[in-house]
């Protein structure tokens, strides 16, 4: 804490893992011994940087930058962009050191990264937001590259954004690498099922671990927050497996419908005129729109799936939904309950499951984006989505394993926390001190 002061995401998110962690290092005294912890939490590289813009009123601005290549263990820095004013480095730290563990968990071959900018794309102009991924694209670009570390989408960055992004990166190196990105546009080498991987995986994982306890989908009443990418690709997923969907969020209230949240006016509100949630009610005047997103959690609900931002399940909102007999919690955002929240949940027997796990469908897809741009060959979306299946099961067993094996048996969040970082950890003493 003393290290980093003011980082409170980064402390929430090492401490979560310090606790998961004690069994291990209690079996496998070396892993102290190489001081591997202490070596995790430090980021390989970080850097912080100006970007300089000039809006559409012709007056100029400036931001801050980030990219922050946290380990290099398994593969090259690996992690998506996010443009949020509140971006701090303490956000772009907590999420680089959660991707380290979370694409370990993936089994592809890449280390843990994040980027981003303390910049609000809402509002501005197409011409605007390219001129900015330009400006920060101007001082990235020595630091990135298809070996190196290759930045993706977050909050605020989608394939529009990768791709004005990637326009920059490839004039200022005169090169064509596409696989310096992944979350491209297909024309430029994108992978079919990248956008709906976090969401769909998300629910693939949930399917998996509601199998193991007898239960389904099927006829549950589901909560999802948000109402971007991973939450409405969450909601057509889980909406197709027969459950029914009563209410998601965006950052200003939230929506309820009794008769099902009709997925496609959610997609025309939100997506195709960027307007806020509550517009919903005027195609579907049944509807209910509350001011306060995150007293979505106040509905009742079977499965709840956290889908928009960090710290939305506070401990008050975890006892609500456990009152109201909420049986099963995936995470589909980063991080969205806080520790309280976490242990509130595991205390009344809820099945959780931690977002290192659930949201790794992202990452897997994307590091199949990146063997497709090295292989120059390209996968249908049923190849991309039947692989996507294989790898949510497989994150799903290794994470209950690793739970088992240390006498954590349920316990996902510790289980996934594990096995992300017994691989990180044996690659790294295998690397030497370096
Ligand atoms: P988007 O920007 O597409 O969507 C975020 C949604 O959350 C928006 O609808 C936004 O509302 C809403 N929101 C923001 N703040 C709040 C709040 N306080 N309460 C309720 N809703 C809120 O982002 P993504 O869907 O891509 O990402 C969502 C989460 O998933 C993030 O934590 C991200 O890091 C994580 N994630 C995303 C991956 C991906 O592939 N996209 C991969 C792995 C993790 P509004 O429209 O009003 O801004």
């Amino acid at each position: 804490v003393e290290r980093n002061p003011g980082e409170d995401e980064f402390h929430q998110a090492v401490r979560e893992i310090f606790n998961a962690l004690e069994p291990v290092f209690e079996a496998y005294p070396a892993y102290r011994k190489e001081n591997i912890l202490e070596r995790m939490v430090e980021p390989e590289r970080m850097i912080t940087f100006r970007v300089p813009r000039v809006d559409d009123e012709g007056a100029v601005h400036i931001n801050r930058g980030f990219r922050v290549q946290f380990n290099s263990a398994l593969g090259p820095y690996k992690g998506g962009t996010r443009f949020y004013p509140s971006v701090n480095a303490g956000t772009i730290k907590f999420l680089g050191f959660e991707r380290i563990l979370k694409n370990a968990l993936t089994e592809q071959p890449i280390g843990g990264a994040k980027g981003g900018a303390d910049f609000n794309p809402k509002g501005r102009s197409d011409r605007e937001i390219m001129r900015f991924c330009q400006s920060f694209m101007n001082e990235l670009h020595r630091h990135i590259g298809p070996d190196t570390d290759i930045p993706a989408g977050d909050i605020g960055v989608g394939p529009k954004e990768i791709g004005y992004m990637f326009g920059e990166y490839k004039k200022l190196r005169g090169r064509f690498e596409s696989g310096a990105f992944t979350g491209k546009a297909i024309e430029h080498g994108g992978i079919l099922g990248r956008s709906e991987a976090t969401g769909y995986g998300a629910v693939y994982f949930m399917k998996e671990m509601l199998k193991d306890h007898g239960q389904s989908f099927e006829n549950q009443t589901v909560v999802v927050s948000g109402a971007g990418n991973v939450s409405i690709h969450a909601m057509e997923k889980t909406a197709e497996l027969g459950a029914h969907v009563v209410a998601c969020s965006d950052s200003c209230g939230y929506i309820y419908d009794k008769d099902g949240i009709n997925i496609e006016t959610v997609r025309d509100v939100k997506q195709r005129q960027g307007n806020s949630l509550s517009a919903y009610t005027s195609y579907h005047p049944d509807a209910e729109h509350h001011d306060n997103p995150t007293a979505i959690w106040q509905t009742a609900c079977d499965i709840a799936l956290p889908c928009a931002t960090q710290n939305e399940i506070d401990e008050e909102a975890a006892k609500t939904l456990t009152a109201n007999n909420v049986k099963a919690v995936g995470e589909g955002a980063n991080m969205p309950s806080t520790v309280q929240a976490i242990r509130t949940f595991q205390e009344a027997g809820v099945l959780f499951a931690p977002a290192k796990a659930v949201n790794a469908g992202g990452v897997a897809v994307s590091a199949l984006e990146m063997a497709q741009n090295s292989s120059r060959l390209a996968w249908s979306f049923q190849e991309v989505d039947d692989k996507l299946q294989d790898i949510m099961k497989t994150i799903y067993q290794n994470s209950t394993q690793a739970a088992q094996s240390y006498g954590r048996s349920g316990d996902l969040a510790s289980g996934a926390n594990i096995a992300g970082f017994v691989q990180t950890a044996d690659a790294m003493i295998k690397q030497g001190i370096v």
